[in-house]
């Protein structure tokens, strides 16, 4: 059985999302609308241009819609003299939106990876997690999504991605408690049948 074959054929969901768009009027309309649902005047002279300064903040922690996983780990190198080893980048810093009060969180993403004769540049790896990360997401499943990409694209020997994140909509509202991360893991290949290779993985990450 082709392992990887077979869990590219799982992942669609990795595919960006197929929707229509509404016009510009219509968001700057919803915006105006949550200012006023606030308990502000959209009208007056600070909040006047606010509709537009949102819609830009949008594109930007939210351009992740718009990126194929597949197309940045596109190009990898195999010139790499029979490296084997686990390559791990440690905590990348994301910011995401919670999908259930799009409100921040804020956090790092550590990945490791066994390369199967191809490496990918490390740059890559960052911007695939920009990829999931600027999206209304859930971490648990930003972390899986991120470990089954790489799996699925470079086709390694072994994935493990840990994401350590704090979650705005539980600092600032609701319980209100601050200084909490939650840290999520996903193992894929050899990290999923090594015990070692996930205690290595977790002792690099308290570094
Ligand atoms: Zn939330």
């Amino acid at each position: 059985m082709n392992f990887h074959k077979k869990s590219l054929e799982q992942t669609t969901e990795l595919q960006p999302i197929e929707r229509t768009k509404p016009s510009i009027d219509e968001a700057r309309n919803a915006v105006k609308t949550l200012i006023r649902w606030a308990g502000d005047n959209p009208s007056r002279e600070g909040l006047i241009e606010t509709p537009d300064r949102v819609l830009k903040a949008y594109a930007e922690w939210f351009r992740g819609y718009e990126e194929d996983p597949s197309e940045i780990l596109k190009k990898t190198f195999g010139e790499i003299e029979k490296y084997s080893h686990p390559v791990t980048l440690h905590d990348i810093p994301f910011e995401s939106y919670c999908e259930h009060h799009m409100a921040p969180i804020i956090g790092t993403v550590s990945i490791s990876y066994i390369p199967n004769g191809r490496v990918v540049g490390i740059s890559k790896l960052a911007r695939l997690v920009d990829t999931f990360s600027k999206r209304l997401q859930v971490q648990e499943k930003m972390t899986a999504q991120i470990a089954q990409s790489i799996y699925d694209c470079l086709q390694p020997k072994g994935v493990a991605v840990c994401v350590r994140g704090d979650h705005h909509c539980m600092c600032t509202r609701g319980v209100n408690k601050k200084g909490i991360s939650m840290i999520t893991h996903s193992f894929l290949g050899e990290f999923l049948n090594d015990k070692n290779l996930r205690s290595e993985f977790n002792a690099a990450l308290e570094k």
